[in-house]
């Protein structure tokens, strides 16, 4: 029987980028949380009581993009 080979092929046959691998750092998903609100998006402004703004580190998003691997997810 020569069909066992042929499914074995057709099992794991997608095509993955080579030399490239998944990114540890933020899981492949490009971006990690930001150091300077802590991922909230917003940080309290020192002497500006009772206000919160966004942080101008991620812009209000609470993610970066991953210094690792520049936000694309694999190196
Ligand atoms: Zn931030
Ligand atoms: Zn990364």
């Amino acid at each position: 029987m020569l069909f066992g080979k042929d499914k074995n092929k057709t099992a794991s046959g997608n095509s993955k980028p080579y030399s490239l691998t998944p990114c540890i750092i933020c899981r492949s998903t490009g971006k990690v949380n930001c150091n300077s609100c802590d991922g909230d998006g917003k940080i309290f402004w020192p002497g500006v009581s009772g206000k919160n703004y966004p942080c101008p580190e991620c812009k209000g998003t609470g993610q970066v993009d991953c210094p690792v691997c520049k936000g694309r997810g694999y190196n």
